[in-house]
């Protein structure tokens, strides 16, 4: 092995190139595939511990040359005058991809105050002490929210890097500790809430739910901008905590949602929120636009607009039937119809208008839901989370930091 440091006008002033050669001697019996991976696989763990620590040398000479270095005195700050103590000091353990690695420390010496500073991670740019450095936990959690922790481990492992399950499950906790989700003032002032329930230990099946609210996009797709795992019945509020003063910039922001009004019990009087409530909202509006018509408010006119809608938008969602449920749906077309005409002929204006122009989507949800469709965005992050938590029974944290890791990178373009 030789190292080549070259002061070349074209490269940057803190550029070396390194020259690794390695003479390697194995004993084959035969040249098979198998056995060349097989060699290869030993081969490997001692390529990558050389070639890191005189890569590291190589750097640690190179500043070390320079007036100021690349590094700084932990203790006064110092940046330029230190002595080397050792290029091959103890032995410090860190994970780089494919295996442990040992390497040994590279250690100087601070000339002002005489502390002794351990350079290897601080050239590495990884964490002082940290065993697992991000940049390999990052992609070790990738996996572990892919694919079920056995699976992931069989997977690494066929890949040369015998590493077990439980180092995987720590590195899905870590990578999603960096991950924070909320609204992105950048996207549309739109969105869409709701929660699915997940197997979590020691708690009756489907006791808890998870909760997600996704941003939609301008490009069309939908992002993640909360994640949570809580109650049935409300716990709705640490979804939007982190988004609350982006929100704020919006002038509203519109938020479907099944209807589930707990759901806003975190944003109240902080963002002005639209929400869409699929039939749930009609006879809301309704009673702003007989207003508007001058229908007087609980006169025998306007109670009858008002319960015909009411009795129009009734859903009873537990109807299993399917011709029951179409047939419900087009009697209740046929009695919308006879409102409509009937405020036309009344002159309430607004109404008439109101009525028609949401009439086409009034039955959308439960339509779709016959044939199997379905128009939520939400839903199909749902599938997404389902595919891997359904996997076995989830501590609280550990079905929330796996979804974490999994919905960033399918939503919100985290990549390892
Ligand atoms: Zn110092």
């Amino acid at each position: 092995m030789s190292i080549n440091q070259k002061e070349n006008g074209n490269t940057a002033k803190n550029d070396i190139t390194i020259e690794y050669t390695c003479q390697f001697v194995v004993n084959m019996s035969d040249s098979s595939l198998a056995n060349i991976h097989k060699a290869y696989s030993e081969l490997q763990p001692q390529i990558l511990t050389d070639f890191t620590q005189k890569i590291l040398v190589g750097f640690g000479e190179s500043t070390m040359a320079q007036n100021q270095k690349s590094f700084q005195c932990d203790q006064c700050g110092n940046d330029k005058s230190f002595i080397w103590k050792t290029r091959h000091g103890k032995e410090t353990k860190i994970l780089m991809v494919f295996q442990w690695v040992k390497l040994k420390q590279l250690q100087v010496q601070c000339k002002k105050c005489g502390h002794k500073i351990n350079i290897t991670r601080k050239l590495l740019g990884v964490e002082p002490m940290k065993r697992i450095p991000s940049e390999t936990h990052r992609k070790l959690g990738l996996i572990g929210a892919l694919a079920p922790y056995r699976v992931a481990e069989k997977i690494v492992s066929l890949f040369g890097w015998p590493l077990s399950k439980m180092t995987i499950w720590k590195s899905v906790q870590k990578t999603a500790k960096e991950i924070e989700f909320k609204v992105d003032s950048n996207e549309l002032a739109e969105g869409e809430a709701d929660g699915t329930g997940i197997g979590i230990k020691g708690i009756a099946k489907r006791g808890k739910e998870l909760k997600v609210f996704v941003q939609y996009k301008k490009s069309g797709g939908v992002r993640i901008a909360g994640l949570d795992i809580g109650n049935y019945n409300g716990g709705w509020k640490k979804l939007f905590q982190n988004s609350v003063e982006v929100m704020k910039g919006f002038k509203k922001f519109l938020l479907i949602t099944d209807g589930d009004t707990s759901i806003l019990d975190g944003l109240k009087g902080k963002v002005k929120i639209l929400v869409q409530r699929c039939l749930w909202h009609i006879p809301h509006q309704a009673k702003f636009v007989l207003w508007r018509d001058g229908v007087k408010h609980k006169s025998s006119e306007w109670l009858h607009v008002m319960s015909e809608l009411l009795e129009v938008c009734a859903i009873r969602p537990y109807v299993d039937c399917q011709k029951t449920i179409e047939k419900m749906i087009e009697n209740k077309k046929k009695r919308l119809e006879v409102i409509i005409k009937d405020c036309t002929e009344k002159g309430y204006r607004h109404t008439a208008a109101y009525i028609e122009n949401a009439k086409p989507d009034l039955f959308t949800a439960i339509e779709n839901r016959l044939t199997g469709k379905t128009t939520s965005k939400v839903e199909r992050v749902m599938r997404t989370v389902n595919m891997r938590v359904n996997v076995g029974k989830w501590s609280t944290s550990g079905a929330l930091n796996v979804t974490k890791v999994r919905l960033a990178y399918y939503y919100n373009d985290f990549d390892a």
